[in-house]
C-alpha cells in the first residue's frame, strides 16, 4: 500500500490486541509490543483522526524532566531518556533512524514561600536519593547564574541542567508508527464508538464505520476521551480534557545565556525555544472543556501570561507573539497521574491515561509497561502497579508534588 493511504477496515475480524487511539501513547505502547521476544501476536491500532491534528500528542511542548517528588515518575523519566538517548540503537540500529536531540536546560522550580521552598527542598532530597544532581541554589545564586531574573520575591529554586529539557518527542512518534507498522501492526483510521463486555471480561470492539472486531485485549490510548472510552465497556475514570495555552514569542531583547523552563509561583512557565522563547500555561478559569472546544481567549496572554514572564524577566517588556495555540490535557481529577493497568472488573481493558502535563516524557516507559502487562501479566523492567486503577476505586491520590 502506498504510504498515506488511508484504511478504514481492519483485515482481520479478531486480534490479540486493539489499542484506541495510535498517538503518542498508542504508539509506544504498539511499538514495545511489536519488538517483546515473548509476544507474537496481532495489533490493530484503531485512529479516528490520522493527521492527529488536535491531539495532546500534536500541541504538546514536548519537554522531560526529573524533578518529580515521586520516585516513580522520577524512575519513568530516567527510563525516558535512558531511550531517547539511544533511540536509534532501541530501534534498531538503522542509520537511517535519528538520532533524537534533547536540549538540556533544565528545568527551574521558583518557590515564593517558604512553604514551596520546604517542598522543593524535600523533592532535591528524593531526587538525589534516585541518582538526580537536582541543585537547590539560593536567590544569589541563581542571579549568579542567571542575571536576568528578578527574585526579591523568591525564596530559592531548585535546578538540574542533567538530560532535562526539550527533546524531538515528534520524531521519535513518528518512528514508533513507522517501526511498529514495518513490525506488523496494523493502522486504521476509524472510531471505536463501542465495546463489548461479558462479566469480568471485554472481548470485542465496534467501529463507526459499522463492523465488530474481535480482541483478547483491548488497550485504551484515547488521551482526552479515555473516559468516553472507558465508558463504553461500563467503567469510570476520571479523566477530562482541559486548556493548555501556548505562546511562541520573540523578545527585542534577547537573552544573553539559555533560559532554563522556568517555573513561575504564578503556575505560568517560560523556557528558550530555539530562536524565541516559549510560555505555557492553564488559564485561571480551568474547567473540563468539550473534546472540539479549542476556543482562544487572547486575554489569557495580556492579562496573565505575560504579566507574569515580564515581571519574572524585565527583559521580556518588549515582546512579540509570533504563534500560539492551544492543547488539551488528559486531565485526571483525581492526582494528575498516569492511570496504567487493567480495571478489576474488566481484566483484559487496560488503561494508559491521565498524563495531564507529562504524558511525552513518559510515553517510553508507558509503552514499555503496557507490553509487559499483556505478554506477561505483570510488570517487570519498572514496578508501575502504584499508578494502577486500583487508588481509583479506593479514592486514594498518588501524590506527586511537582505538577505542572
Ligand atoms: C499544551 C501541552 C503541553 C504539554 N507539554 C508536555 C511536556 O512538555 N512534556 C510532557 O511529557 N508532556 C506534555 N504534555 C502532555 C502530553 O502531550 C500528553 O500527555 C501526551 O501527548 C498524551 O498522548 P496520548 O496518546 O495519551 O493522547 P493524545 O495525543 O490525545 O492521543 C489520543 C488519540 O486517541 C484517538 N482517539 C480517541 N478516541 C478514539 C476512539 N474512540 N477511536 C479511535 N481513536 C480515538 C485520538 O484521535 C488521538 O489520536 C503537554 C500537553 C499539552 C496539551
Amino acid at each position: 500500500m502506498k504510504p498515506g493511504t488511508i484504511t478504514t477496515s481492519s483485515k482481520r475480524m479478531s486480534y490479540d490486541v486493539i489499542i484506541i487511539g495510535g498517538a503518542v501513547i498508542g504508539s509506544a505502547s504498539a511499538w514495545f509490543l511489536s519488538t517483546n521476544p515473548d509476544f507474537d501476536g496481532t495489533v490493530l491500532v484503531v485512529e479516528r483522526d490520522p493527521t492527529y491534528q488536535w491531539t495532546s500528542t500534536a500541541t504538546t511542548n514536548s519537554c522531560i524532566r526529573k524533578q518529580f517528588s515521586n520516585a516513580i515518575n522520577v524512575r519513568i523519566s530516567q527510563f525516558g531518556v535512558e531511550f531517547i538517548k539511544s533511540f536509534r540503537e532501541q530501534l534498531g540500529g538503522d542509520e537511517a533512524i535519528p538520532e533524537i536531540a534533547l536540549d538540556s536546560y533544565g528545568y527551574l522550580f521558583l518557590a515564593g514561600n517558604a512553604q514551596v521552598a520546604g517542598t522543593l527542598r524535600e523533592n532535591q532530597a528524593l531526587q538525589q536519593a534516585c541518582g538526580v544532581n537536582t541543585r537547590i541554589m539560593t536567590p544569589e545564586e541563581i542571579a549568579d547564574a542567571y542575571p536576568f531574573y528578578y527574585l526579591d520575591d523568591i525564596v530559592l529554586g531548585s535546578h538540574n541542567t542533567e538530560n532535562e529539557g526539550y527533546f524531538d518527542g515528534n520524531t521519535m512518534f513518528e518512528w514508533w508508527k513507522r517501526k511498529a507498522r514495518q513490525n506488523g501492526v496494523e493502522y486504521i483510521t476509524n472510531e471505536v464508538v463501542g465495546i463489548g463486555r461479558a462479566g469480568k471480561h471485554v472481548d470485542s470492539v465496534r467501529l463507526k464505520s459499522g463492523e465488530v472486531i474481535s480482541a483478547g485485549k483491548i488497550i485504551n490510548a484515547s488521551g482526552p476521551r479515555a473516559a468516553v472510552t472507558a465508558r463504553m465497556a461500563g467503567v469510570e475514570l476520571p479523566v477530562e480534557a482541559r486548556k493548555r495555552y501556548t505562546f511562541v514569542f520573540d523578545a527585542q531583547t534577547r537573552l544573553d545565556r539559555d533560559l532554563p523552563l522556568t517555573i513561575d509561583p504564578t503556575g505560568v512557565h517560560v523556557r528558550n525555544d530555539g530562536a524565541y522563547y516559549l510560555c505555557g500555561g492553564p488559564p485561571d478559569d480551568d474547567p473540563a472543556v468539550e473534546f472540539d472546544d479549542f476556543e482562544f481567549d487572547h486575554s489569557v496572554w495580556e492579562e496573565k501570561f505575560w504579566p507574569a514572564i515580564a515581571t519574572r524577566i524585565p527583559a521580556f517588556e518588549a515582546v512579540k507573539v509570533v504563534h500560539s495555540w492551544i492543547g488539551h490535557y488528559a486531565y485526571n481529577v483525581l492526582d494528575q497521574n498516569a492511570v496504567i493497568g487493567a480495571h478489576p472488573e474488566a481484566m483484559n481493558f487496560i488503561f494508559v491515561n491521565g498524563f495531564s502535563g507529562h504524558g511525552f516524557q513518559q510515553s517510553p516507559a508507558m509503552g514499555r509497561g503496557v507490553s509487559e502487562l499483556v505478554a506477561y501479566g505483570e510488570f517487570r523492567e519498572l514496578d508501575l502497579s502504584p499508578l494502577g486503577y486500583e487508588r481509583i476505586l479506593k479514592n486514594e491520590p498518588f501524590l506527586e508534588k511537582a505538577v505542572i
